[in-house]
């Protein structure tokens, strides 16, 4: 029964890549963005969970390079993984694409998009840069 509510959760979330978007579940209740998509907020445990657009910018958190399995995307092995924190204040994972993928660290600002492989849509960040100011 909740089970099948995750599947529902886990969709629109599925649904949201496949129109390039970055959804994310927030809880009606107690108001709090939480990741990764169920039906019950993990907070408060209400069942009101609603699903919205959101920022598409974060800031690595940590990454990792993945040496072994199989790559997303039908992409290459190693590639870099890494999880991002947005401004909603959830860690959202996804895999580092650019020419610069290997060199993003923690702190570096990234741009989410989504690529599609094989009928699949998957979340990827890649690094921005950011201006200056004086
Ligand atoms: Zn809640």
């Amino acid at each position: 029964m909740s089970e099948s509510r995750d599947v529902v959760a886990h969709a629109a979330y599925l649904c949201g890549l496949e129109r390039g978007e970055l959804v994310i579940p927030r809880c009606s209740d107690c108001g709090e963005a939480f990741w990764y998509p169920r039906s019950t907020c993990p907070l408060c445990g209400s069942p009101k969970v609603d699903f919205s657009e959101v920022t598409t910018r974060g800031k690595v958190y940590s990454r990792t390079v993945v040496h072994r399995g199989s790559p997303p995307r039908g992409g290459d092995l190693p590639y870099v993984l890494a999880l991002v924190e947005i401004a909603e204040g959830v860690r959202v994972l996804g895999t580092v694409v650019g020419d610069d993928a290997d060199a993003v660290t923690a702190g570096d600002e990234v741009e989410f998009a989504v690529e599609s492989h094989d009928g699949l849509s998957y979340p990827v960040w890649s690094r921005v840069e950011v201006e200056t100011t004086a």
